[in-house]
């Protein structure tokens, strides 16, 4: 076993990867860039090293940098985690070149896989099942939709060199084939600088199931179980589960050998993932199932097959890479209950699932139970998370006895995350856990699609509840900012709780949902009686708190939720409750009512990302709903149209141009100025 090694990535991979080192007694190092200089991953591991610039091109994907680092520095290994280099045959080569050992498969293998076109060709070979398509080496536009027709449509138009849903075009009819296939072709001459591309057949209710492979280097390979990933949006996971459900067990097992099978086909080493396309029927069932492709590396989702298998993943790949035997072989491998997956990311889902950015200004996740509930993250409250790699903020992985218990553990353990800052997918995860295709794993990857309507509605409830916990947010707030007497003795003639000698005292408190001012609701608050009134309805109120977890009893009903002051704007309330995030703004009856700005000339950024095309020039008129920029952010196109109609002003960016959440793209002249 080796005694130290190199972590080549960033993020909650390294940290993860780090840990399972930490235990078996293996010394890590580090490697950041300069966004990541004081990144939890640096401090999970015993050294690091900086490698340069914030962009992964000038930093995590400069292979050369980063072997003469793990050579100076003593490890024997690279660990390259996913994305970045794990992918990257030359990488692998380059290492084993250097004396190093690449924790993964050998650079043929990754070459023999690299290609989907090519992978299909050694399926087919290995007698691996294949979705009807063509995936050959003829390129003419005529002979490609020739194939197509003869498929029958639709069709799906995938990049052969592709990932991460690039260039991906579902083509519907022949009439818009040719068009499709130019921007796919466009898109993976961008993305991946190969125009190459295959076609499919487009299944209708296709379920994404995958099967883990591992091999070592005596010719040992097994498969450990399947997870089902059929919970996406645009083509990306959002959910992740094993076993997969309602899947016989006859069907399971031709996958496995399938899966095994094409490991073998390219002399596979390490940790695989085969991923399939099924056929669900009505009711979710998988059919037929098909190869979609090998991704060379440990997946993303591989905790779900840890939870299940009870095995360390990361410790099997560095015993394989360093020349042991599997430590188990197929009949010892047992399954045990079920296991789910979610992925917090930083995102709008209301808003095309648009990537957000900024500083976690509160970061709270429920606790982690030993094979039960955990959590994997690479950032801790008051980080970044930035433009410049993927925007997951954490796994959040629950267990379960059976797939019911393991749904029901992960709709409670998501209640308890508490993000401020940014925006984020949680609430709709909670949505999603209690929808009811998901509910009785009636899956397809069109499932998010289908339901959009439940899935990506706006909770705008308001109750008595939710009001009496903003109240209770504001009372203990006042009670804070009076005993806070530095040196002196907290004095009852500090305290701001309206106690009067004679009398009642009566306050109003006004707060409105999501800068809503004109729709106020209006509290009303006794302080001797502890009296509540709202909407024409009285309560019994009372609260106490244990930091952001606040407890309030109402006529003797007791409810809990969270609630955290933005500590950049306190007049800013975040509600955490029954799985849903609320953001409330306090208006302090002292002041006047805050007015907006009125439309104002200006066009700002509505994500960080790279300015890929600018469609229009200063002096331009343009119309309401416009496009004037496309912006590059985080695996997708995103283009920028006009707010207002009016004349181009001024054009503060030009192609290939790096912006941030915010920043001024254009300046209008308003036309009638
Ligand atoms: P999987 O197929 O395993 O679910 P995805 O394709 O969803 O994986 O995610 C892997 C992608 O994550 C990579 O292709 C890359 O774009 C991105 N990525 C790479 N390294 C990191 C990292 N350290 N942290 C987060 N994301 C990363
Ligand atoms: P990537 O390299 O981007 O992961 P994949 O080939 O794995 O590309 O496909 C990604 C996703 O696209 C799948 O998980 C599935 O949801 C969808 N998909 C792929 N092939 C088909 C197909 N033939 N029919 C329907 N959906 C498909
Ligand atoms: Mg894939």
């Amino acid at each position: 076993m080796f005694n130290k090694i190199l972590i080549a990535n960033r993020g909650e991979i390294a940290c993860r990867i780090a840990k399972t080192c930490r235990r078996l007694g293996i010394k890590t190092v580090a490697v950041y860039s300069d966004a990541d200089a004081d990144a939890l991953h640096v401090q999970a591991c015993d050294e690091a090293f900086y490698i340069g610039g914030s962009a992964p091109k000038e930093s995590y994907l400069l292979g050369e940098k980063i072997i003469q680092i793990a050579i100076a520095s003593g490890a024997q290994a690279i660990h390259p985690g996913y994305g970045f280099l794990s992918e990257n045959a030359d990488f692998a080569e380059a290492c084993q070149n250097a004396g190093l050992v690449f924790i993964g498969p050998l650079a043929q293998s990754i070459r023999a896989m690299g290609s989907k076109s090519a992978a299909k060709t050694l399926m087919e070979n290995a007698q691996v099942p294949l979705v009807p398509g063509y995936h050959g080496d003829e390129q003419d536009p005529d002979f490609l939709k020739a194939k197509a027709d003869e498929i029958g449509y639709p069709v799906l138009l995938k990049a052969s060199a592709g990932g991460g849903g690039k260039g991906m075009r579902i083509v519907q009819d022949a009439a818009s084939f040719i068009d499709a296939l130019d921007s796919c072709k466009r898109e993976a001459q961008n993305s991946f600088g190969d125009q190459k591309v295959l076609v499919e057949k487009y299944l209708g209710r296709p379920r994404h199931i995958e099967i883990q492979v591992f091999a070592d280097k005596l010719g040992n390979c097994v498969y450990l179980f399947d997870r089902d990933c059929s919970v996406q949006r645009r083509h990306q996971k959002v959910l992740e589960e094993a076993p997969a459900p309602k899947v016989s067990p006859e069907i399971k097992r031709a996958m496995g050998e399938a899966a095994v099978n094409a490991a073998k086909a390219v002399a596979y080493e390490g940790a695989g993932t085969v991923e399939f396309i099924a056929e669900a029927d009505q009711e979710g069932n998988a059919g037929h199932f098909f190869f979609m492709e090998m991704n060379t590396r440990l997946q993303v989702e591989h905790p779900v097959t840890e939870m299940v298998s009870g095995q360390d993943l990361v410790e099997w790949q560095l015993r394989v890479a360093s020349g042991e035997r599997l430590p188990l072989l197929q009949d010892q491998i047992q399954l045990n209950g079920h296991a789910i997956e979610a992925r917090i990311y930083a995102e709008n889902p209301e808003n095309q699932f648009l990537p957000s950015t900024g500083k976690l200004l509160a970061l709270e996740m429920p606790e982690e139970v030993q094979h039960e509930v955990r959590i994997d993250t690479g950032v801790r409250a008051g980080d970044v998370i930035s433009p410049y790699y993927d925007p997951m903020i954490a796994k959040l992985i629950v267990w379960g006895q059976n797939r019911e218990t393991a749904v029901s553990k992960m709709r409670v353990a998501l209640e308890q995350v508490r993000i401020v800052g940014l925006s984020t997918n949680v609430a709709f995860l909670g949505r999603l856990l209690r929808c009811e295709p998901f509910c009785s794993a009636n899956l397809d990857t069109g499932l998010i699609g289908r339901d959009e309507e439940f899935l990506l509605h706006k909770d705008t409830q308001v109750d008595i509840e939710s009001l009496a916990f903003l109240l209770a947010c504001r009372l203990n707030e006042e009670v804070n900012v009076a005993s806070y007497v530095g040196s002196e003795m907290a004095s009852p003639w500090r305290l701001q709780d309206g106690w009067r000698m004679n009398g009642v005292l009566l306050r109003e408190f006004a707060f409105f949902l999501e800068g809503q001012p004109s729709q106020a609701h209006i509290v009303q608050y006794c302080y001797q009686t502890q009296i509540l009134s709202f909407a024409g309805k009285t309560v019994h109120f009372s609260y106490r708190n244990d930091g952001t977890s606040f407890y309030i009893t109402i006529d003797g009903h007791k409810h809990s939720a969270g609630v955290i002051k933005n500590t950049s704007n306190p007049v800013i309330l975040h509600l955490f409750r029954n799985g849903r995030h609320q953001i409330w703004n306090y208006q302090d009856p002292l002041e006047h009512s805050h007015v907006e700005e009125g439309a104002s000339g200006k066009l700002t950024a509505p994500m960080p990302g790279k300015v890929i095309s600018i469609q229009i020039k200063v002096g331009d008129k343009v119309k309401v709903g416009d496009p004037l920029i496309v912006v590059e952010a985080m695996k997708m196109e995103h283009t920028i149209t006009a707010p207002i109609d009016g004349e181009v002003g001024e054009i503060n960016y030009a192609q290939g141009d790096q912006v941030n959440e915010g920043d001024q793209l254009i300046i209008f002249k308003s036309t009638d100025a």
